[in-house]
C-alpha cells in the first residue's frame, strides 16, 4: 500500500499487511471489497418463534453456565427470554472474557442459527453482545471476507474511511450510466457497505438490485476494455511475419502414410494467415480428442522454420508421457528434414538439461519439446518465433506468458480438445482466434460404450483376455481417488495385482502418476511396441497417448469422473482399424449428476455436443477455475446470468477506448491495477 493511502485511512503498517493479505492495495480496492453478506441484529426475535436453520438473533438472561468436559470440554450456557423460553447456548472453544461475559444474572443478545442438539434447542457458537444498556443495531451488519487478525468491526471502519475519501467520485460518464440505467457507483457502493435501517437482507443479496447491476457492469466492462486493448496492441506489434516457402512442409505431406483432412486442411492455413501477419498470432487450435492436432502442430512449427531458419519453435504439453510423445513424433517427422528437436524435462539428468539449454540458447537447435521445464528461468532461446502450447487448459496464465516472454512478440498456437464455451469466448478469450478441426480422419472405427455394473466386472475381464487373444490391447484405467494420492497409489496397485491374478496369460503393466518419468517412458515404450497387452493406469493417460492397436478401454468407478475427462480418456481407442470398445464400470448408488454425465458419454460420442452437455451440468464457472485455466473468476458478474451486460459491455467499450481514453484508463486501473497481463495472455 502507498504511503499516501494508509496516511489517509490511517492505519499501521501491520493493518497495511493484513489487508496486502487480502489483495486490498488501494482506496479503490476497499471500495470494491463488498459484504459477502449480512447479519440481521436489527431486531429481536422470541426464542419460542425462532426458525430452525436460520440466523436469527434472540435476547435473554443467563440462569446457567457450566464447564462441561464429556464428551468434550465445552461451555454450557442457558439463558431464558422474557416470555421464559430457554434456550442453550454452547461453546467448543472460549475465552475466561467470554465466561464472563455470560456470566448468571447476564442480560445477552445472542445471533446464531437455532438446532435441536443434545441439550435441547441450542445455538453453537453464537455471537454475543450484551443487552444491558446496549440498543439493537439501526441497519444490517456486512460481514466482509477477511484474513486472521483484522476483525470486522476493523476492516468496515478502513472502508467507511475509502468511501468517505473516494466520496463523489464517477468513473463512467454521466449519459453511458443513464442510457443502461445504472446507478452512480458511490450510491450503489454506500449502499452495500452501509445498507439504511429500511432495507431487509435478501434485497441486498439480490442481484437484481440495481447497485449490484452496476458493480457487474463495470467489472464486465473493465474486462472488455483491457481485452480490447490487448487486441489492439497486438494488432500493433511487430512480430516478424513468418512465411514460410513449403520446402520442409511439402516434404513432410509426401511421407505421411495418409493425406489431411478437409478440417486439418482449412485450420493450417488459418494458422500460415497468421504467421504471415506482422502482429502475433494468438490462436486457438480446437479439435476433439484424435482430430489430428498434432500433424498441424507440426506443420505450423516447420512453416516457422522454413523462414531462413531464423526463428526458433517451443512444443509445450502438460505431463511427461504427453510431451514425450510429442518429442517421438517430431524427432520422427523432422529428422529426416535434416531438423534436429531438442527434449527438456524436468527428469532428465543435470548433464542433458544442459546441453538441451546451452543449444537452444545458442540457437544451434531451432525446436524444443518438453514440459514445464521449457519457461523456467534458466531456460533462454537465441530467437523464439512461435509458442505452441497443447491442453493449453492445464496450464496456468503465467506459465503460458512465462513461456511466450522468452522471446519477442512471439506467435502463440494454443491447442485443446475442450471447446471453449461461447460465453468465453465473447468475454474473457475475446482476443483470441479460433480454428476447429470439425471432421475426423477417415476409417476411424467408431467406439461402442457400455455401462456395466461393477459386481459383473469377471465378465469384462473375460472380454479383456479375448480382445488380447485377438492380437489387440487395452487399457484398464483405475478409479479417481481426489482426496489423496497415495490411496490412489495403492488403488492402482491393488488393480494391477487382481488383474494379473485374474488373466495370468497376459502381460499387465502399470503406470502412475508418481512414477519417475524413466520409469513410465519405459512402460509407456513397452505398450507401443506391444510387449504389453493391457496397460492399468490412473488418470495420467488423460491426454494425447496415442496407441493405435489399442482397442478396448475400462474404466473402474466411472461415476466419479468428469465428462471432458471420461471422453479424452475414451478417446484413446478407436484410433486403429479394429472395431474399438470403452467399458463404463460403475458401482451402485448413483447420484443424479453421475447418472446424467454417465447417459451423456453414452449417448453421445462427438466431443463439442459432450462439452455442451457439460456446460449445462456444471455451468460455465467450472471452465473458468484458476486451476484449470489461469484466468481470474469475475468476482461479482456471472456469465450465465449476466449475458446482458456482457453483451452491453462489449458493444461499449470499443466507442469509450475511442472517444473517452482517460475513462479507459481510469476504469482500468480502478478494477484491474494488478491484474493487467494476466488478462491479456
Ligand atoms: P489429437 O487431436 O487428439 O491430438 P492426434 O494428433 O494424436 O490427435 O492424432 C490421432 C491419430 O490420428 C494419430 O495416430 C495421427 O497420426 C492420426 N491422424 C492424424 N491426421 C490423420 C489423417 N488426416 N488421416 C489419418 N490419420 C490421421
Ligand atoms: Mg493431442
Amino acid at each position: 500500500m502507498l504511503p499516501e493511502t494508509q496516511k489517509i485511512l490511517s492505519i499501521t503498517d501491520k493493518t497495511a499487511q493484513k489487508l496486502a493479505k487480502l489483495n486490498l492495495h488501494t482506496l479503490w480496492d476497499l471500495a470494491l471489497h463488498l459484504p459477502l453478506r449480512y447479519e440481521d441484529e436489527t431486531h429481536i426475535t422470541p426464542i419460542a418463534d425462532a426458525p430452525f436453520g436460520q440466523v436469527c438473533q434472540v435476547q435473554g438472561e443467563v440462569f446457567f453456565q457450566q464447564v462441561q468436559f464429556k464428551p468434550r470440554k465445552q461451555l454450557i450456557v442457558r439463558i431464558k427470554d422474557s416470555a421464559g423460553t430457554p434456550l442453550v447456548l454452547r461453546f467448543l472453544h472460549f475465552y475466561p472474557s467470554q465466561q464472563q461475559q455470560l456470566a448468571v444474572g447476564k442480560k445477552v443478545r445472542a445471533l446464531g442459527e437455532v438446532k435441536h442438539g443434545y441439550f435441547g434447542t441450542e445455538m453453537i457458537h453464537p455471537k454475543i453482545h450484551s443487552a444491558e444498556n446496549t440498543s439493537l443495531a439501526e441497519h444490517l451488519t456486512p460481514i466482509y471476507p477477511t484474513t486472521a487478525g483484522l476483525n470486522q468491526s476493523t476492516l468496515h471502519r478502513i472502508i467507511q474511511a475509502a468511501l468517505t475519501h473516494l466520496n463523489h467520485t464517477e468513473t463512467l460518464p454521466e449519459s453511458l450510466l443513464a442510457s443502461l440505467n445504472l446507478p452512480p457507483l458511490m450510491d450503489s457502493l454506500r449502499l452495500l457497505h452501509n445498507p439504511p435501517p429500511e432495507i431487509a437482507a435478501h434485497t441486498l443479496t439480490d442481484q437484481h438490485l440495481p447497485a449490484w447491476q452496476r458493480l457487474k457492469f463495470d467489472e464486465l466492462l473493465a474486462q472488455q476494455l483491457s481485452m480490447q486493448l490487448a487486441k489492439q496492441k497486438r494488432f500493433s506489434g511487430s512480430a516478424k511475419p513468418l512465411l514460410g516457402n513449403g520446402q520442409y512442409t511439402q516434404k513432410l505431406l509426401n511421407t505421411l502414410p495418409f493425406s489431411l483432412t478437409q478440417a486439418q486442411q482449412r485450420v493450417i492455413a488459418e494458422i500460415q494467415h497468421d504467421l504471415a501477419q506482422n502482429h502475433p498470432m494468438h490462436r486457438l487450435l480446437q479439435g476433439d480428442v484424435g482430430s489430428g492436432k498434432t500433424i498441424v502442430a507440426a506443420l505450423a512449427a516447420l512453416t516457422a522454420l522454413e523462414d531462413n531458419n531464423h526463428f526458433q519453435v517451443a512444443i509445450m504439453a502438460p505431463t511427461e508421457i504427453l510431451a514425450e510423445q510429442h518429442y517421438l513424433k517430431f524427432k520422427q517427422w523432422f529428422t529426416p528434414l535434416g531438423i534436429e528437436v531438442a527434449w527438456l524435462s524436468g527428469s532428465l539428468k543435470k548433464k542433458e538439461k544442459d546441453a538441451a539449454k546451452s543449444a537452444l540458447a545458442d540457437g544451434s537447435i531451432r525446436v524444443a519439446v518438453g514440459t514445464h521445464a521449457l519457461f523456467q528461468n534458466d531456460v533462454s532461446f537465441q530467437n523464439l518465433g512461435l509458442v505452441i502450447v497443447d491442453e493449453q487448459h492445464r496450464f496456468g496464465v503465467a506459465q503460458r506468458l512465462a513461456l511466450k516472454n522468452k522471446g519477442e512478440d512471439v506467435h502463440q498456437l494454443m491447442m485443446s480438445a475442450t471447446p471453449i464455451p461461447r460465453t468465453l469466448a465473447m468475454s474473457f478469450f475475446a482476443d483470441l482466434d479460433v480454428s476447429s478441426i470439425d471432421e475426423l480422419p477417415p476409417n476411424r472405427t467408431p467406439i461402442t460404450t457400455k455401462l456395466v455394473n461393477n459386481i459383473r466386472r469377471e465378465e469384462v475381464e473375460g472380454f479383456v483376455l479375448k480382445t488380447c487373444q485377438m492380437g489387440q490391447q487395452a487399457y484398464w484405467v483405475c478409479p479417481l481417488i481426489e482426496e489423496s494420492e497415495t490411496l490412489q497409489l495403492q488403488t492402482a496397485t491393488e488393480t494391477l495385482a487382481t488383474l494379473q491374478d485374474a488373466l495370468p496369460q497376459l502381460n499387465i503393466g502399470l503406470v502412475h502418476g508418481k512414477m519417475k518419468a524413466a520409469e513410465k517412458a519405459e512402460v509407456m515404450a513397452k505398450f507401443v511396441s506391444g510387449s504389453l497387452n493391457v496397460l492399468v493406469a490412473t488418470t495420467v493417460i488423460e491426454v494425447g497417448v496415442d496407441v493405435p492397436n489399442a482397442s478396448l478401454m475400462v474404466i473402474e468407478h466411472a461415476e466419479r469422473m468428469g465428462l471432458a475427462q471420461l471422453h479424452q480418456l475414451r478417446g484413446r481407442v478407436g484410433r486403429g482399424s479394429a472395431k474399438s470398445t470403452c467399458i463404463l464400470l460403475f458401482a451402485e448408488p448413483l447420484g443424479e449428476l453421475s447418472k446424467a454425465r454417465l447417459k451423456v458419454i453414452y449417448e453421445h460420442t462427438d466431443g463439442f455436443e459432450i462439452a455442451r452437455q457439460d456446460l449445462n451440468l456444471r455451468g460455465p464457472g467450472e471452465f473458468l477455475g484458476a486451476r484449470q485455466s489461469g484466468v481470474p473468476m469475475l468476482r461479482f458478474a456471472n456469465l450465465e446470468d449476466d449475458l446482458l451486460l456482457l453483451e452491453q459491455a462489449r458493444n461499449i467499450a470499443p466507442q469509450l477506448i475511442n472517444t473517452q481514453p482517460n475513462v479507459v484508463t481510469h476504469h482500468l486501473d480502478v478494477w484491474l491495477h494488478n491484474k493487467k497481463d494476466f488478462l491479456t495472455a
